[in-house]
């Protein structure tokens, strides 16, 4: 296992591992097969659905970025939670999953569950009755996803692990939102570690992916015959696109974290601004979590907008340098209205219970000069102010 830092990692992991001809930079393997060295003799790599130099090269820098034993990449996020809910559940298990998970992954679980493959039950991780609830009905996998999406909700992830072990059940934590640079679940006690590589993994909002990272080795065994098997598996190019974002991942998210710390403190000094959702503010419910288990805050935050849901259109319309639209953890700047957007599929009710209101606005800050970034957001809430 690597002992180095997660940049260095992220920068050198398969650099000069070409013996052919000493590039550097590992090349693409595009064949869809591999010859057997002799008869009876099997390559590591024979067929690309089960395995690709570019595939493996990915699995290992991640696996060592979150100090894991093994990983399968899948062709995208969503993917990578089906291959681990396949793998471990039959139709008399239990999966326990956040009630403000991800909506994709809400609705894969919720689906597959009234086709009657698994159980499922979503409940409120931050609340401590909930969980004890829902656990004392032996579950075989616990899914996690901290911070939460949108409003940045944070669950202890070492009191989960104990409680959800003491139960035989799995943990698997979905690190999307702050990566291995700022929180290592596998360290927590979790069992796995999910990625959607699309966000900051890849980086540049050009590749959809994903992966599932493993605690053991025969886990990763495992995970990999069944990704074999549903044919989840990831392709070599979007490997290689991978890879060659996730080498600046280290930088990438100083900046980002740097830049919303600014964000932060221009958001909490303006008017047209109402409650400031982000780990790093001391009265965020989830600060002290947050403190103890992550080394950085991560850069998506979300905010009430105070004015007129009018006044919200015209600031959203306004900006220049925040583009309007779903997805995040690329190097450009994004604003989302998730009502309407991202979790618009869970209708009013589900909306108000997740605490998702219509002046919720979310942020994903992206590496654009900061002051820039600043100065755009003075002139949209400008614009909106005067548009009574
Ligand atoms: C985007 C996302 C997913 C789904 O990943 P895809 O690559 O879009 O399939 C899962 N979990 C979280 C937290 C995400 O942000």
């Amino acid at each position: 296992m690597s002992t180095h830092k997660p940049a260095t990692i992220a920068v050198r992991t398969g650099i000069e591992s070409d013996t052919q001809h000493h590039a550097v930079v590992p090349p693409i393997y595009l064949s869809t097969n591999y010859g057997f060295p002799a008869f009876g003799e099997v390559p590591k790599y024979d067929y690309t659905r089960s395995g690709n130099p570019n595939r493996g090269l990915l699995e290992q820098t991640l696996f060592e970025l979150e100090s894991g034993k093994g990983a399968v990449i899948t062709n995208c996020g969503t993917s990578a939670l089906n291959l681990w809910a396949t793998a471990f559940l039959g139709p008399d298990d239990l999966i326990v999953a956040p009630h403000d998970c991800y909506g994709g992954s809400y609705r894969l679980f919720n689906t597959r569950a009234q086709k009657g493959d698994f159980k499922v039950l979503f409940v409120d991780q931050s609340d401590p009755s909930a969980l004890t609830e829902a656990l004392a009905q032996k579950p075989k996998l616990v899914l996690v996803e901290t911070p939460s999406n949108p409003l940045v909700r944070v669950v202890d992830i070492a009191a989960l692990c104990e409680q959800a072990h003491a139960v035989d059940a799995l943990v698997a934590v979905d690190n999307t939102f702050l990566t291995p640079v700022f929180q290592k679940p596998l360290e927590l006690g979790a069992d796995f570690v999910i990625h959607s590589t699309t966000k900051y993994i890849n980086g540049h909002s050009d590749v959809i992916g994903g992966v599932v990272i493993t605690k053991t080795e025969q886990h990763a065994e495992e995970l990999a015959w069944w990704g074999n098997c549903i044919g989840a598996t990831g392709t070599p190019f979007d490997s290689y696109m991978t890879l060659r974002g996730l080498r600046t991942l280290g930088a990438r998210m100083r900046v980002h974290e740097e830049s919303s710390r600014e964000i932060l403190s221009y958001l909490q000094n303006h008017q047209s601004v109402g409650t400031i959702y982000h780990p790093s503010l001391p009265e965020h419910p989830g600060h002290a979590i947050a403190l103890k288990q992550q080394s950085g805050f991560g850069s998506m935050l979300s905010f009430e907008f105070a004015g007129s849901f009018e006044q919200l259109k015209t600031f959203v319309s306004a900006l220049k340098l925040f583009s309007l639209a779903e997805s995040l953890g690329g190097v450009e700047s994004l604003i989302c209205h998730p009502a309407s957007m991202t979790h618009r599929a869970m209708g009013e009710a589900a909306l108000a219970e997740a605490g998702v209101s219509q002046q919720l606005l979310r942020l994903s800050v992206g590496l654009e000069d900061v002051q820039d970034l600043i100065s755009d957001l003075e002139q949209a809430f400008n614009v909106a102010a005067e548009d009574n």
